[in-house]
């Protein structure tokens, strides 16, 4: 957290992510709703009720960033690093994950943070926190792709999801909560997964309060949740992630009010270094199999990673593992997501980060060696 006392962010940092070791009393903000909010609201009854039915025009062009990089252009996986009028700069990704086309599923990955204050130990999108993206900048990130791929603005893809997981913690920007509500109103798609990742950090209970209302009102069956935990450990789970965060207790009374029997599951996501712990039995104290289910990924090669000695349990080599049979005897289902090894090399991965090659005079085996194109 070196980083806090050196920007132009402290106020932001002090309400947003509270080291374990300080003990700051929060302010919650009061939840009312800006004019811009309203004026959404208002349009989307109207269009709720049909009155309006075509989707809103996108123009890209009119906000004020530019894409300046992108990844080599490939068919798995593709990251563009864009750039605001103060030359801040925030990465986002296509994944198409082949065999499968782009109409069958197409993932993009969003950026909702210019850094991370929470610095998880294993990710190189942590650290070097100085603010959040406004709801333009998050907007263009889907804007600009969908103008890639479907020029003519309707998303033609089966399973169409966007995860809010590039680089920042997404509960810590309300704008979040805004484009979650624009998107119906302002794309025409075929098929909508809003996804969501979060490490539940404390003092962001009216985003999570206000997200359930949202999931309620426009995803019901639809919305994918999130929370990375890493560690049944709370000791083991403060390392990898430093910053004060939700109990056990607590994500599991949210998660059980967000869950609907429709719907999704809620994730539990365990990027599992060789040394995490993942009891099983303290699992399930707190944790319902109807409701949770259990994704094991592994810790992909990040610099972070390589710094703080963290090797990953999972191999791409290797697809069974007694712990899933130990999850799967106490009721749990479990999803070993591995994804494509290409996509280490690509540097779209969970916790990679291309700009993190700028501060780095060293490479990592298997991992950020595409080529990046200006543009
Ligand atoms: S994993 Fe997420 S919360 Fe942790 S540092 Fe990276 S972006 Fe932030």
């Amino acid at each position: 957290m070196k980083n806090i006392e050196n920007n132009n962010h402290t106020f932001n940092l002090i309400r947003d992510a509270i080291p374990i070791k300080w003990n700051i009393k929060l302010i919650q903000s009061n939840g009312k709703k800006s004019r811009k909010q309203e004026t959404r609201n208002e349009e989307q009854q109207k269009r709720k009720n049909n009155i309006i039915q075509t989707p809103l025009e996108i123009k890209p062009e009119t906000r004020k960033m530019k894409v300046i990089k992108r990844i080599k252009e490939n068919n798995i996986a593709n990251v563009f690093i864009a750039e605001n009028s103060d030359r801040k700069q925030f990465e986002f990704v296509e994944s198409i994950q082949p065999p499968l086309t782009i109409k069958q599923k197409w993932v993009l990955i969003l950026s909702t943070l210019y850094g991370c204050p929470v610095g998880c130990i294993f990710c190189d999108a942590g650290g070097n926190y100085h603010g959040k993206l406004s709801f333009d900048e998050i907007m263009f990130q889907i804007e600009y792709l969908i103008n890639q791929r479907f020029p003519d603005k309707y998303v033609d893809s089966d399973k169409f999801k966007i995860q809010f997981a590039r680089m920042g913690e997404p509960s810590f920007n309300n704008n979040v909560l805004d484009v979650l509500e624009a998107i119906p109103n302002t794309f025409s798609l075929k098929s909508f997964v809003p996804s969501l990742s979060t490490i539940a950090p404390i003092g962001t209970d009216n985003f999570f309060n206000k997200l359930l209302e949202i999931k309620e009102n426009l995803y019901q069956n639809d919305f994918q949740l999130q929370f990375s935990l890493h560690s049944t450990d709370e000791a083991q789970r403060d390392e990898l992630v430093p910053v004060k965060k939700w109990s056990f207790e607590k994500i599991s009374e949210y998660g059980k009010r967000f869950y609907s029997s429709k719907g999704k599951k809620i994730t539990l996501n365990f990027a599992m270094g060789k040394t995490n712990i993942l009891n099983v039995t303290d699992l399930k104290k707190y944790f319902d199999p109807m409701i949770f289910l259990i994704k094991l990924t592994p810790v992909n090669p990040t610099f972070k990673a390589k710094e703080n000695k963290i090797e990953s349990l999972i191999r791409p080599d290797v697809k069974t593992y007694s712990l899933i049979d130990e999850l799967n005897e106490e009721g749990f289902e479990v999803i070993l997501s591995i994804g494509e090894l290409e996509e280490n090399k690509i540097g779209s991965n969970c916790g990679q980060y291309i700009n993190a090659l700028n501060q780095k005079n060293e490479t990592i085996d298997q991992s950020y060696s595409y080529g990046i194109v200006d543009l």
